[in-house]
Parts: C-alpha cells; sequence; structure tokens
C-alpha cells in the first residue's frame, strides 16, 4: 500500500501495486459489518461489473475482510477535475468546458442505455486521467448507483444537497433526467464558480432545489455565451421529464458551436476561476468532516472485529424534515 488518494464518506483510498506483476492500482477500503451494508457493496459491485466504458471507473477485484470489504480499481493519477482548473498553469475556457461536459454526457448516456443511474455526479467524482491527459476524465463513485426499470418507481434519499434534483428532495420518482439535472449544476459551477442552489444551510439549499430558484445575475455569468446559459437553463428544469436525455445534452447548440471553434468560446474565464477556488475550498473542508468520521468509525469497528459506518445519507435531516 502507497500513497494516499483521498477519502469520502465511505472510507479511505489508497495507491497499492500488486505484489506479483507491480501493476499500479487504487484501493478503496470500506468497513462493512451489517447485512444490509454488505448488499449495498454488491449492488455497487454488481452494477460496475455491468460498466465497460472508457470515461468510467472500472472495477477489478473485489476483496472482503472481516469488517471491511476493499474495492480494487483503475488508478486514475490526474486529480479531480475542479483541482485542475485552480491550477495556475490551468487556463479555463468555454470551449474547455464544453469538452469536459462533453464527456460527462457521453458516458452518463452509455450508464443510462443500460438502464443504470448514477445519483451521486458531482465535481469531486470526476477525475482527470493523469498529468499528461487532464483533458480527458473518469467518472468514479458508483456507490448511490442504481439499476433504472422505467415502469417501476425508484426512489432514494440520498445525494449531496447542492447536486440532487427537486424529485430527490421531493421523494418523488427518479429517471435519467435525475443525473442530467446534476450535469446542469456542475456546468453550472464550472462556468461561474458558483453553486447555483446553495444557501446559508441544509435546509434553505434543499428549498432552493425545490423551487428551481434559478438566476444568472451574477458578474460571472458577463463572459459566459447565451448558449451556455441556455443549455444550463434545460437541463435544470424542475420537471425531470422535461429535461434533455444525454444525448440530446451532446446535440446542443452550445456544444456545437464550441466544436466548430467560436472565438467567443476561447476567452479565459477569470471570475469563474477566483470563485472555483473559493468553491473547491469549501467543498474540501465539509468532505474532510465526513472523511474523519467515516475513518474513525473504520477503525473503532477493525478495532472491534466489526466496523459501524453506514452508508449515511449525506442530505440527513434536512432533507427528512423537508420531505415529512
Ligand atoms: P463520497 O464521500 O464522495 O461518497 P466515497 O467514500 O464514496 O466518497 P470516492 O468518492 O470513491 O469515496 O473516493 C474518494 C476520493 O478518493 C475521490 O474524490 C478521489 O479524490 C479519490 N479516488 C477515488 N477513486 C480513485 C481512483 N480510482 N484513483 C485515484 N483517486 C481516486
Amino acid at each position: 500500500m502507497k500513497d494516499a488518494l483521498g477519502s469520502g464518506r465511505f472510507g479511505k483510498v489508497s495507491m497499492v501495486i500488486e505484489k506479483n506483476g507491480g501493476g499500479k492500482f487504487a484501493a478503496k477500503q470500506c468497513a462493512c459489518r451489517r447485512a444490509s451494508q454488505r448488499q449495498e457493496f454488491d449492488l455497487e459491485i454488481d452494477i460496475m461489473n455491468d460498466l465497460a466504458h472508457p470515461k468510467l471507473l472500472q472495477l477489478y477485484d473485489v476483496i472482503y475482510g472481516k469488517a471491511d470489504v476493499t474495492f480494487v480499481l483503475e488508478l486514475v493519477t490526474g486529480g479531480e477535475l475542479f483541482d485542475r482548473v485552480c491550477d495556475e498553469s490551468f487556463d479555463l475556457t468555454e470551449q474547455l468546458a464544453v469538452k469536459y461536459i462533453e464527456q460527462i454526457c457521453e458516458a452518463i448516456s452509455y450508464m443510462h442505455t443500460k438502464n443504470i443511474l448514477h445519483l451521486d455526479l458531482k465535481p469531486e467524482n470526476i477525475l482527470c486521467l493523469s498529468p499528461a491527459r487532464i483533458d480527458m476524465i473518469k467518472i468514479i463513485d458508483f456507490g448511490f448507483a442504481r439499476r433504472y426499470e422505467p415502469h417501476k418507481p425508484l426512489r432514494i434519499m440520498f445525494g449531496t444537497p447542492e447536486f440532487v434534483a427537486p424529485e430527490v428532495v421531493n421523494f418523488d420518482p427518479l429517471g435519467k433526467g435525475t443525473d442530467v439535472w446534476s450535469i446542469g449544476v456542475i456546468t453550472y459551477v464550472l462556468l461561474s464558480g458558483l453553486s447555483p442552489f446553495m444557501g446559508d444551510n441544509e435546509q434553505e439549499t434543499l428549498s432552493n432545489v425545490t423551487a428551481c430558484d434559478l438566476d444568472f445575475d451574477d458578474e460571472s455569468f458577463d463572459e459566459i455565451s447565451p448558449e451556455a446559459k441556455e443549455f444550463i437553463t434545460k437541463l435544470l428544469q424542475k420537471q425531470e421529464r422535461a429535461r434533455p436525455s444525454c444525448d440530446e445534452c451532446l446535440k446542443q447548440i452550445w456544444l456545437k458551436k464550441a466544436a466548430e471553434d467560436a472565438s467567443s468560446h476561447r476567452k479565459s474565464l477569470c471570475v469563474a476561476v477566483t470563485n472555483l477556488k473559493k468553491f473547491v475550498a469549501r467543498r474540501k473542508w465539509i468532505r474532510s468532516i465526513n472523511a474523519v468520521r467515516a475513518v474513525t468509525k473504520l477503525q473503532a469497528g477493525l478495532r472491534k472485529g466489526g466496523a459501524s459506518i453506514t452508508t449515511e445519507p449525506c442530505v440527513s435531516e434536512a432533507m427528512k424534515k423537508l420531505t415529512t
């Protein structure tokens, strides 16, 4: 086991090297004691085994311990996309943003053709392939992914407040549009550095989501094209069915115009990057708290010969209040 790569609500991720052969992988170790947790991980494994796409993280092996389960994953070395965008040497333009959003839509479109919803699309789940290929992304973390049967209503009560769709907050049936909403939020953040529904607290954020309270009033949008705003507006429609499919997203004017090399799409988005630095710092702070909780539970569980971590929904109390 080598360097730590990251951590999340479910445990820590480290780089590992295969003893025979020297292959490099990422190992995600998650505490798992209760049968219900084991079922959750089994579903994640089953779904990952069904996915083979260059933009989706591959699962190579699973190691079951007494009180934990370790996912042996494809190693992705480029770091998180939003961290790279904040690097001094990075020049964010609409044209580059289109390249990233296009890849996300392609990957999620593939999942949707298999009737699988990701349901946890957010900036930290989008990594850059390698330091040399920061223009290529990989989507990770299928812990909340679900199989979708069109005639069987699927409801969930988890996700990350800033990125979840109104139907999640309202505990209404989900669909492929639920992922499309999150892509809309990611696009908004990438182009402005601002989180469109962020409130002063979790409750307010969720209320803003259900009210679909969207605007482009901030000065950061002065440097953004009308096609980009139109794209975001289409994705962030309150009604899940009104949103375009991922394939339709790929045909939107914003993406096509950028591909044609429109000069307006090549301007550096300076205000967005300044805002993004604050956005990334705030998200890291929230995640570090979640990670400390997860690692503490993992260690406590291992000491006892069992772990006590839960697949804790981060939307938690505020969402329960909002939906009851
Ligand atoms: P969350 O709290 O977001 O649900 P999690 O516990 O499900 O987190 P992941 O999102 O899978 O964990 O991973 C946490 C972090 O570890 C990622 O944001 C990323 O920075 C890093 N990471 C995960 N998988 C890999 C990988 N295969 N290669 C490199 N880094 C990775």
